[in-house]
């Protein structure tokens, strides 16, 4: 018996016929880049996250690095400028920053949430910050009520890191209509993956959306008309049309990981393991979480993960080393961030995805709670 981390084969059986039609459709349209699909997706996400503008990109990364270099050409941020993110993050949302020639500035996050501590925001605060990049980790909103009154208080731009975050929401307000900009990932794995690459970014700033869509397509909102100096990051009609079949089931997914996640909180009991969602289980906290990543903390973690695997369990880990500790950033490495380092240490993912079966989940906590160090 194995049980996988996440199924993407059997997740896509689901809507085989579906997704063959639409790539069928795209095929015979003899139109590839930049129509009907696109739009129609754009629309429906834009919809979904309520948001007036979703701008299709290539992937997440260039959705954050595109949004930042959107700023720049309106004149908002430019070269040095410090950008506050979180430490304990996936490496991405730092790449975005410092593709753009602006400042990392890494913070600490909340010991319950693992997303940024607002406190530690106002701590690093000085006259060169200019924006926030709020991540909302493994599902979960950063606590943007706080974040924004801060960027509200400094005049700062907030841009959303939502790639583990779609439909998550804070006071029924959704991920990517918190800050002045979002960006989404469509990669395989996400919550919503497409069949390749893809990503999004969201707003509801028009003219940023203006920018957004020259700077994808090589500058140009026209043929033959380059304004700024863009990149080729588009979004493409059969992923697009990927994309927009798996949106109509991503509410139904959601309630399943919180299914799955709602049986790990309650049945898994064993004093070696700290859950998710320290303050406790409640309900509203489950209608928010999407749950891209069940992560639990174990002092054992290494000794855990063997142990699963040997019982046929699959778990990875989100992430093993922190970006300040990356060898890409060397002039980083001297850095010390005891929490962020201590989750790296700590943090193992439990098997959680749409098709997990609920015999799984139970074999998955018995192991959970008969493990011993
Ligand atoms: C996946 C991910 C990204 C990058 O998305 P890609 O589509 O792989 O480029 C950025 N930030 C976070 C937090 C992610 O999990």
């Amino acid at each position: 018996m194995t049980i996988p981390f996440l199924d993407l084969k059997q997740i896509n059986q689901q809507y085989r016929s579906e997704l063959v039609e639409a790539c069928t459709r795209v095929i015979d349209s003899g139109w590839y880049i930049g129509g009907n699909e696109l739009e129609k997706f754009e629309q429906n996400f834009a919809a979904f996250c309520g948001v007036k503008y979703a701008i299709g990109v290539a992937n997440g990364l260039d959705a954050l690095i595109l949004v930042l270099r959107a700023w720049k050409e309106l004149g908002k941020l430019k070269d040095g400028d410090e950008v506050i993110v979180p430490a304990n993050t996936y490496i991405a949302s730092i790449l975005a920053i410092t593709a753009n020639n602006l400042t990392p500035v890494l913070v600490e996050p909340d010991a319950g949430s693992f997303n940024i501590d607002p406190e530690s925001i106002e701590k690093v605060i000085t006259d060169k910050t200019r924006a926030i990049l709020a991540v909302h980790l493994y599902g979960q909103l950063a606590d943007m009520v706080s974040v924004m009154s801060i960027a509200d208080r400094h005049n700062l731009l907030v841009l959303e890191d939502s790639a583990q975050a779609h439909g998550a929401s804070k006071n029924g307000v959704r991920a990517g209509n918190w800050g002045h900009a979002s960006g989404f990932s469509f990669y395989p794995g996400k919550n919503l993956g497409a069949l390749g690459d893809a990503g999004a970014v969201t707003t509801n700033d028009a003219a940023l959306a203006d920018m957004l869509k020259a700077l994808r397509n090589y500058g140009s909102h026209e043929k033959y008309k380059n304004l700024v100096p863009g990149v080729n990051s588009r979004l493409d009609e059969i992923q697009a049309a990927m994309l927009d079949v798996k949106l109509k089931y991503l509410e139904a997914e959601i309630s399943h990981r919180r299914q799955i996640a709602s049986m790990y909180m309650e049945g898994i009991k064993n004093p070696l393991i700290t859950l998710p969602l320290q303050q406790g289980v409640n309900a509203a906290e489950y209608e928010q979480h999407v749950w891209h990543l069940f992560v639990i903390r174990c002092e054992k973690r290494d000794e855990l993960q063997k142990y699963l695997l040997d019982a046929g369990v699959q778990t990875l880990i989100h992430y093993p080393v922190p970006p300040h500790k990356q060898q890409a950033y060397k002039e980083m490495n001297h850095l010390s961030y005891p929490l962020t380092e201590e989750i790296h240490q700590q943090v193992l993912s439990l098997p959680m995805g749409p098709t997990l079966d609920i015999e799984s989940v139970q074999q998955v906590i018995n192991l959970c709670n008969a493990f011993k160090s």
